[in-house]
């Protein structure tokens, strides 16, 4: 395998978002996206005692794009503008399509702030085509044992497969433009050869561990790793038992325009957006 290059490697900032505190390596100073993927946000481990909600995100809207939320552990109830809620336990994958716009709310399920224990997850943003972004919200909610998982390296490499078609598998979420989305687990001495689409952007997020890349230099947790589209993929080995995430899709290759939660192509299609929002287009959600 004929092995990518390093574009870019950036560590994650560290922001507080209402007392949750929040790991960010996408994006940063140094990279606005790694297109299709606008933002990267890894949240926890946090443990709490019962009656705790370490999320508690308050309703806000999203227009333009697809907010995509992987839980490691916990529990979140999740509740819109349009009349859904849904749950997602440890190891669900929430895959929504704000589309032309939605408010919600995501917040500890009633089960953990019964009980406790850790939360943590990955919210994920991948940008929508302009000829999408108005398309009709939805939701994709993927249960932990619908996940199909590509075991290698003789059980030291567990692949969770969310997107795409992999090694002769396919994951279960369906998505706008051509995705793969793998949540890696590797036992110390695990090795595996990550194959990536030429066409396709890549990246690598470590949650957990430290990673040897392409039998050269080792990166530790929190580090992304941006690569160039020099190769058919890289190889992962595990110097510790690690976790990471591995995201790489087909670039859309259209101008940007972001303003907080909204991501379309034009200032004019934000100031739109910020209308619509106040004139309740994207509906009302008062919790
Ligand atoms: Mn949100």
């Amino acid at each position: 395998m004929k092995k990518r290059t390093v574009a870019q490697i950036t560590r994650s900032e560290h922001l507080d978002m209402g007392g949750t505190k929040v790991k960010q390596p996408l994006p940063t100073m140094k990279v606005e996206q790694v297109d299709p993927f606008l933002l990267l946000h890894h949240f926890g481990p946090t443990r709490v005692g019962p009656g705790s909600d370490p999320l508690g995100v308050g309703p806000h809207p999203h227009r333009g794009f697809e907010p995509v939320t992987f839980l490691y552990n916990g529990g979140i109830l999740h509740k819109d503008s349009r009349g859904n809620e849904g749950l997602l336990q440890s190891g669900d994958v929430q895959w929504m399509t704000a589309g032309r716009g939605i408010i919600h709310s995501e917040r500890a399920s009633p089960e953990f702030l019964d009980k406790g224990g850790v939360m943590e997850g990955v919210q994920l943003w991948i940008n929508l085509p302009k000829k999408d972004k108005m398309a009709q919200p939805a939701y994709q909610d993927i249960k932990a044992a619908r996940i199909p998982e590509i075991v290698e390296s003789e059980g030291k490499v567990n692949l969770r497969l969310v997107a795409g078609p992999y090694k002769g598998k396919q994951g279960p979420a369906r998505t706008f433009t051509p995705i793969l989305a793998l949540q890696a687990t590797l036992s110390q001495g695990g090795y595996t050869e990550v194959e990536i689409p030429e066409h396709f952007n890549a990246l690598l997020y470590i949650l957990h561990g430290e990673i040897q890349l392409n039998e050269n230099f080792s990166y530790e947790s929190e580090t992304m790793i941006h690569f160039r589209n020099d190769g058919e993929g890289f190889s992962l080995r595990a110097k510790a038992d690690s976790q990471a995430l591995i995201l790489a899709g087909a670039p859309i290759g259209e101008p940007l325009a972001q303003w907080g939660p909204y991501v379309m192509n034009t200032q004019t299609e934000i100031m739109e957006a910020m209308r619509d929002y106040q004139m309740g287009k994207m509906g009302v959600y008062i919790e």
